[in-house]
């Protein structure tokens, strides 16, 4: 467990460059840490103004500039760490970068490792665990939405939520644990206090949470999209027509596609992952077959399916087809997409259908009409999809969410509705609705960092970049 505020040992410095890799008109290196006196002093060798950015020279240890440029320096604790930092901006070129950081190196600084500078802001209560989460998915965002919900949690909207949560959790815990040493009136005072009344509403409470924070994994993860059929269906055509480029080779040669070929796109603020793959039929060839079976294993990992169809069959699902229809996941949402409208003279449109027999008719199929040539019926088509992964159209309150928030919503959810549960009961076993009040409140408070473990922190923080 990382106990906060415990009198650890001073924190050695760490430095790093910011900024990426490559030449640019700026590059910043960072440092933290106890000893960022004896940097400025070797390198920039006059007092700096706190918080004020000075103009300097950065020299090395034989007195000779290496560089030119600003320097900041944050005494503790107001930075971004929460320790003594010093910023350094200089010319972006990677030989001078590296010089200055070598520098830092040599004056008593370690090199910082991926996630280091927002690790300490954690630990040194200036971000929590969400929060700190976001500042990786805000330099991850892929789209304009995507950096909105990521700015939302940095700011502390999703944490204040799950904050205002497990408040409302420990004052439920104190009135059941009291209860627990008074067994006698305990119906009564629980009764009188609504603690079952109280529990649903905050039940209700974290499925919207939930439900918001789906959203945003959404926004971070993105969603793959498969698309599978036979050779020569357009495939390559409807890549094309959704990335808005030529992304894809189109050729009129049965088999061309015999990589899987991604391409990541945006609808309406989602960022989609487009898999085009080899076309499905038998074949002697065995570069081809490698191809079909690497649409399987891409199949395996989609979140949807795009199975084309013909509509020279007239809206009607040929035998191939159903096959593939069939060979598909039962649980892979998928859209059948009859293509080519424009040469089988059919409006663009969409409908629903239950297939007659088979695994397959279990569940209404969505069939959408439109011809990846000419682009009618695509917008419908991306409705579709959007409809099938269950996205809002509204993301204004969404956040940028992770498996792991998700998870935890879960559990959180599960514990509550078993505290439900109890209740049912005609004398609701008291010691198990603390318990599961207890689990609701652990799991909430994962969110936040309050509770976690160093493995979890390892694990968040090496997945961020150098210098963050
Ligand atoms: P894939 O093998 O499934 O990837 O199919 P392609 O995208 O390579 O398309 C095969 C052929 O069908 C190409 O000549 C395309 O130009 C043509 N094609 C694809 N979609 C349409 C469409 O909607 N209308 C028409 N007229 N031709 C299309």
């Amino acid at each position: 467990m990382t106990a906060l505020g415990a009198s650890n040992p001073p924190p050695d410095t760490i430095a790093a460059i910011a900024t990426p890799p490559g030449r640019g008109g700026i590059g910043v290196i960072r440092v933290s840490g106890g000893g960022v006196g004896p940097i400025i002093a070797g390198i920039v060798g006059k007092t700096l103004v706190p918080r004020v950015a000075v103009r300097a020279r950065f020299v090395g240890a034989d007195g000779e500039a290496l560089d030119e440029g600003l320097a900041l320096h944050f005494p503790a604790p107001r930075s971004y760490t929460g320790e003594e930092m010093l910023e350094l901006q200089g010319h972006g070129g990677p030989a001078v970068l590296r010089l200055i950081l070598a520098r830092c190196t040599e004056l008593g600084a370690r090199l910082a490792r991926p996630g280091e500078f927002t690790q300490r802001a954690f630990l040194n209560g200036k971000l929590d665990l969400a929060q700190a989460e976001s500042v990786a998915d805000l330099i991850d965002a892929a789209t304009t939405t995507a950096v909105r919900a990521a700015a939302r949690s940095l700011s502390g909207a999703f944490s204040t939520e799950i904050r205002a949560l497990s408040e409302a959790l420990i004052e439920l815990r104190m009135f059941v644990e009291a209860t627990l040493d008074f067994p006698e009136e305990d119906v009564e005072f629980l009764r009188a206090a609504d603690v079952r009344g109280r529990i649903e509403a905050i039940a209700v409470q974290i499925s919207g949470v939930l439900a918001r924070a789906k959203q945003g994994a959404l926004l971070r993860e993105g969603l793959a999209v498969v698309l599978v059929g036979r050779p020569n269906v357009g495939k390559s055509s409807l890549l094309n027509q959704l990335a808005g480029d030529d992304v894809a080779i189109v050729t009129p040669i049965a088999g061309t596609t015999r990589d899987a070929v991604t391409s990541p796109i945006e609808i309406h603020g989602i960022p989609l992952t487009i898999i085009d793959t080899a076309g499905l039929r038998p074949t002697d060839d065995p570069i081809e077959a490698m191809g079909i079976e690497r649409t399987w294993s891409a199949v395996a990992k989609a979140d949807v399916a795009l199975v084309l169809v013909d509509a020279a069959a007239g809206g009607n699902v040929a035998e191939d087809d159903a096959a593939i229809l069939d060979a598909l996941p039962a649980a892979l949402p998928r859209l059948v997409i009859h293509n080519k409208i424009d040469l089988a003279d059919l409006p663009a449109g969409v409908d629903s259908r239950r297939p007659g027999e088979g695994a397959r008719a279990a569940q209404a199929e969505r069939h959408v009409f439109l011809s990846a040539k000419t682009g009618a019926g695509v917008d419908l088509l991306q409705q579709e999809i959007l409809a099938l992964a269950d996205v809002h159209e509204d993301m204004e309150d969404t956040f940028l969410a992770r498996e792991r928030h998700l998870d935890a919503l879960r559990v959180a959810s599960a514990h509550l509705a078993s505290a439900r549960a109890h209740f049912a009961a005609e004398k609701p076993p008291h010691e198990l609705v603390a318990e599961d009040l207890r689990g609701a409140h652990t799991a909430l408070a994962a969110i936040t960092g309050e509770f976690t473990s160093d493995d979890l922190l390892g694990v968040i923080f090496s997945r961020f970049c150098i210098g963050k």
